[in-house]
């Protein structure tokens, strides 16, 4: 049997006086998966996210993600198991404006300690493979944002991560830039790479994943085949 890539088990996460955040949530994810997390504003996505990235720790439950146990590492610890291990993709984009294209891609390498020729080797192989090679030596600043957000996703996969966290990875561009983010999505999955996308765009969960987890009020609702979600589980 395929051990899973993601395992989370009755997590609960509660901010101050708040309601749960997240409520007892379990979710196992295999490799290779592509799994839209899907729900509306405030239902928990985010903090989610952030406990599969080791950016939070849950009150309760284990997070055990490419079998770290996420929940129980430090914070050098998580910082570590972030560059080696995750891939992360946001709405809006995050790259350095000062740097190149190719070294905004070549950055997680270069932290992670790769010597700057082969980390430089990498970046331009994986520009190549996005399609945006001819902007290397551009700076972000100068690219569209579909550019810009295939740039992001050429850095989050410099280092090889066993998970790509994508989080509405569409929400700041127009419909045909979204579309070209989506079936970028949807082939690195086809090669092979897991990929956990938050959205609240159904259209986007159904085009570039097979699975779909709905969220509400800090739980898991339903975990069903994207096709098959109803437009209202994205409300
Ligand atoms: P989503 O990503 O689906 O919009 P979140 O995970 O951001 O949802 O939020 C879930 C709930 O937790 C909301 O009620 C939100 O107000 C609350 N929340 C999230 N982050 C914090 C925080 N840092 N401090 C206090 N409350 C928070």
């Amino acid at each position: 049997m395929t051990s899973p890539l993601i395992e989370l088990r009755e997590v609960s996460r509660r901010y101050d006086d708040g309601p749960p955040a997240l409520h007892e949530a379990s979710l196992t994810v295999l490799p290779g998966e592509a799994v839209a997390i899907l729900g509306p504003s405030g239902s928990g996505k985010s903090t989610l996210l952030n406990l599969l990235a080791g950016l939070d720790r849950p009150d309760t439950g284990t997070v055990t993600v490419d079998g770290v146990r996420v929940d129980q590492l430090g914070e050098a610890a998580s910082a570590l198991y972030r560059r080696a291990r995750i891939g992360m993709v946001f709405q809006f984009f995050h790259l350095l404006d000062d740097l190149t294209v190719a070294d905004n891609v070549a950055l997680p390498a270069r932290l992670a300690g790769l010597p700057r020729g082969e980390a430089a080797r990498r970046a331009a192989e994986l520009l190549q493979r996005l399609g945006i090679d001819r902007h290397a030596r551009a700076h972000p600043g100068r690219l569209s944002g579909g550019q810009r957000q295939r740039v992001a996703v050429a850095r989050a996969l410099m280092n090889r991560p066993a998970l790509l966290l994508a989080d509405e990875p569409t929400g700041a561009l127009d419909t045909a830039a979204g579309q070209d983010v989506s079936r970028l999505l949807t082939e690195l999955n086809a090669e092979g790479q897991t990929v956990v996308l938050v959205t609240h765009d159904l259209a986007l969960a159904r085009s570039c994943t097979r699975r779909t987890i709905r969220i509400a009020d800090g739980r898991i609702t339903h975990d069903l085949p994207s096709r098959s979600v109803a437009p209202e589980a994205a409300r």
